[in-house]
């Protein structure tokens, strides 16, 4: 009895391929032969929602398909023109509180309708430290042109205060390539030239993975870096070599996993502002 109950029933709950004869169980319904299937689909999907709903693991559609992560990715908001809703802010315009200065002192560049401007007083460092991280600076040179070469809007992002990606007025300006913005200072060049006028406001959006150094202090793993200029890939997760030197080559020195931003001051006059970061 029951196992006629469950002959019945059961095998609507089964695409129609895998029953032994639809007609047999559809015998007034008058549809035609595909009518049969679709109710199954139905039922199939009315099963694993149902499924779903009391916590029934989803099984793959095809064989090798990956399952999906049971963790829902972390949800950000984002505004346009604003930083996502998990950024850590370093400058916002209002003031250089979450920098110092030389000796650990004061930042004391210039802060004036939301730019804070190189001055000469020295590089600032932030007081936060990062390892891999998602960093977002938006810059200017200066509008009034002085100097050629490396002497020209010349100023510099120096990730973990060691590896610095150039900022230069790069704008009709001649230099060696592997010193011009967008450059990984004397390691790689840019993939282009993205540069926008001097006085212009530019954007660098950073992606940098940390070395890794054993406990002996050898390194284990090189830092990665990718850098989007102006929307411009220009540099493509490369290699960094070690620290960024103006001469002789560039060598890895064993430093803890996290360690701060460094702005530099280069005796031009560079604009930053809206300046954060995603701790990757
Ligand atoms: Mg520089």
């Amino acid at each position: 009895m029951f196992g006629e109950i469950l002959q019945r029933f059961l095998p609507k709950c089964i695409p129609g391929k895998m029953q032994p004869s639809r007609l047999k169980y559809y015998p007034k319904t008058n549809m035609k032969t595909f009518a049969p299937s679709i109710l199954d689909l139905r039922r199939l999907s009315s099963f694993l929602f149902v499924g779903c709903l009391f916590g029934l693991p989803l099984k793959a559609a095809e064989p090798g398909e990956i399952l999906p992560p049971e963790v829902a990715p972390k949800a950000v908001r984002t505004i346009a023109g604003s930083p996502p809703s998990d950024a850590i802010i370093l400058f916002d315009g209002l003031d250089l509180s979450e920098w110092r200065g030389p000796n650990l002192g004061e930042a004391k560049w210039e802060v004036k309708n939301d730019v804070a401007t190189v001055n000469g007083t020295g590089s600032i460092i932030s007081k936060k430290e990062f390892a891999d991280c998602q960093l977002h600076v938006e810059w200017a040179t200066p509008k009034v042109v002085k100097g050629d070469g490396q002497d020209r809007g010349n100023s510099g992002i120096y990730i973990q205060n060691r590896y610095e990606v150039q900022i230069l007025d790069s704008w009709n300006n001649e230099t060696y390539h592997h010193g011009s913005a967008g450059s990984i200072y004397k390691q790689y060049a840019p993939l282009a030239n993205a540069s926008r006028p001097p006085g212009e406001g530019q954007t660098y959006d950073i992606f940098f993975h940390a070395p890794r150094f054993d406990p002996d202090g050898r390194l284990a793993k090189p830092a990665t870096i990718t850098v989007i200029h102006n929307g411009v890939l220009v540099q493509d997760n490369v290699e960094i070599k070690g620290t960024t030197v103006n001469s002789g080559a560039p060598k890895y020195t064993a430093h803890p996993l996290k360690m701060p931003i460094l702005l530099q001051d280069h005796g031009n006059p560079v604009q930053f502002r809206n300046i954060w970061v995603r701790p990757l």
